[in-house]
């Protein structure tokens, strides 16, 4: 289905749900009209689903069934009050009507387990809350009410009770939905709008009946009421058809969610909603729902902790993470500088405790810009790498190497003498890739002086290296003495 298919049923879908207000006032006319436009959403979604492969369908198929029995339902009712004038709750009505929950919230579970195979807790944890705070004021305000009403059968009360506890279902998987990763394209929106339009003609009911309000007296009331459910059917026709209800079910890349500030606002007075029900009901002297609060209370209390806890231990990892990549070099995933820093010093304190020797050399590649000049700088990168890798399966495992600069790498050699050591390196130096060679300082730790001052005695060592002929190892026999005698390698 292109552009003009959903174009075109999203402006019918809306002009026949404008025109609603206009019908004459007539149950046929009024069922015959809603009905029309519930099918065509259920059309609407059967034709758009034929896009996608076979299995992609089942979402759609779910959300279709629950839309296709509350429209039914809805011929149903009018058949049972106007033909054969059944004027009892229930009626055959409510067991289709009631559908539409288990089938939405089925298709939503189902997109929701395409776009994030890995789960979630995080966005279950804030479904939950949100779920949580509003199942709180539908059971004071209308479970529990219904639950000890007179005026009803026991099968009556809990097909009135099935209704708030179909809006929380749905509520839940949308909340959940909201809170996936995943693409947001125009029908995830669409989607999301339905699901919403639904749950608010529901809540105004309920708000109505609560305030006893009686608005069948009033045409254009009762179907601006009659309204906001058929706006919610086409909604989920429009998502159908439009091109980005492919995306709905695609993988997220990213699934843990952010928590943005209209989303703390939420949780913050979803979670204050106990308290403040205990308030109300403080402040009229009468409180009628104290363990139904205590429940909630406790549940939203630990929510909150629980969403806490999985903040915490996020920023934890992240700040892993980071330190981690701090210490690291990017090309050749050494150590860096920042590291060699903090761990020479304790290296040194570690010699001295245990009385060992340990040597640091200063290695730097010979005619690095020769190599860069000829190959070209990418090549360049790969011998780096490429050296920095062989280098280290020259190493003995105690050993410690660092790139400090761009051809210019540290080595901490522990429990090691210039013989030891300068043996080592040599090791190293006959790795190095492609036939290049490197020229390296080494200094013994004297046992007094910084691991500052003895890198800066290896550097000397280092600068006598490449002034001796380079691809070359040289001691730097005495603090107190310069680097005099090269000593010649492999
Ligand atoms: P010497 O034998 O005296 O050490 O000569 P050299 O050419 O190795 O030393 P010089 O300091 O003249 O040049 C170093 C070159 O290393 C220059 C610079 O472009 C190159 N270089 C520095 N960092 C990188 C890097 O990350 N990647 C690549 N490809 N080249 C780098
Ligand atoms: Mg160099
Ligand atoms: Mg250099």
């Amino acid at each position: 289905m292109g552009d003009r298919g959903w174009k075109a049923y999203a402006v019918a879908a809306a002009l026949a749900v404008a025109a609603y207000q206009v019908i004459p006032d007539n149950p046929w006319w009024d069922a015959l009209w809603q009905v029309g436009i519930g099918y065509a959403a259920v059309a609407a979604i059967v034709v758009g689903t034929r896009r996608l492969p076979g299995r992609r369908r089942l979402p759609w198929w779910c959300i279709a069934a629950g839309l296709g029995a509350n429209t039914s339902g809805i011929a149903v009712a009018v058949y049972a009050s106007d033909v054969l004038h059944i004027d009892w709750s229930p009626t055959p009505a409510d067991p289709l009507f009631l559908l539409l929950y288990p089938g939405c919230a089925l298709g939503f579970a189902l997109l929701i387990r395409a776009r994030e195979p890995r789960r979630n807790w995080a966005a279950m944890v804030d479904a939950t809350t949100f779920t949580t705070g509003l199942g709180l004021l539908a059971w004071v305000y209308v479970i529990e009410p219904t639950a000890h009403s007179d005026d009803m059968t026991v099968l009556g009360r809990a097909i009135q009770i099935a209704y708030p506890v179909g809006d929380l279902l749905l509520l839940a998987m949308l909340t959940r939905l909201v809170r996936s990763g995943g693409a947001r394209g125009a029908a995830f929106w669409w989607i999301t709008a339905s699901g919403g339009a639904f749950f608010a003609g529901d809540t105004i009911w309920v708000v109505l009946g609560n305030l006893d309000i009686d608005i069948s007296g009033s045409l254009p009331l009762s179907r601006a009421v009659a309204m906001v459910f058929l706006v919610a059917f086409s909604l989920f026709g429009v998502a159908a058809l439009h091109p980005s209800a492919a995306e709905l079910d695609q993988p997220a890349v990213r699934t843990a969610p952010r928590l943005s500030g209209a989303m703390l606002a939420t949780l913050t007075v979803t979670s204050l909603v106990a308290p403040a029900l205990l308030a109300l009901q403080v402040s009229t002297g009468r409180v009628t729902d104290g363990p139904a609060i205590v429940v909630g209370c406790t549940a939203l209390f630990l929510l909150v902790v629980t969403r806490m806890a999985q903040l915490l231990r996020e920023v934890e990892r992240q700040a892993e993470c980071v330190r981690a990549l701090s210490r690291q070099d990017e090309l050749t995933k050494l150590p860096n500088r920042r590291a060699w820093n903090d761990e020479a010093p304790r290296a040194l304190e570690q010699a001295r405790r245990r009385g060992t020797q340990i040597s640091v050399a200063v290695i730097d590649l010979d005619h690095f810009k020769r190599y860069n000049d000829t190959y070209g700088h990418p090549a360049g990168d790969r011998l780096l790498a490429d050296a920095a890798a062989a280098w280290l399966s020259a190493l003995r495992r105690v050993d410690l190497l660092a790139r400090v600069g761009g051809e210019e790498f540290v080595v901490l050699l522990p429990e090691s003498g210039a013989d030891e050591a300068g043996h080592v390196l040599a090791r190293a130096l006959a790795v190095t890739p492609d036939g290049q060679t490197f020229s390296a300082g080494l200094a013994v730790w004297d046992g007094v002086e910084t691991s500052d001052e003895l890198t800066a005695r290896a550097d000397a060592a280092l600068y006598a290296a490449k002034s001796g002929g380079r691809n070359r190892i040289v001691v730097a026999r005495d603090p107190a003495q310069p680097p005099v005698v090269p000593a010649e390698a492999a």
